[in-house]
């Protein structure tokens, strides 16, 4: 099942996993919001990300 977060700049993040989309919105933060790393947990994550349809 896949699910995806879509951030607040815009970009959406797809996974087919709950660790792959930490995985990869962890690393989009880091990028593109690095005021956010430390700030944002792998539960926040999670509660953001919506079923992809
Ligand atoms: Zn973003």
């Amino acid at each position: 099942m896949s699910k995806v977060i879509n951030c607040e700049c815009g970009l959406v993040v797809q996974a087919q996993s709950d660790e792959a989309l930490v995985e990869a919105t962890m690393k989009h933060v880091e990028q593109d919001h690095p005021e956010l790393v430390g700030k944002i947990s792998r539960d926040d994550i999670l509660n953001w990300a919506e079923e992809a349809t």
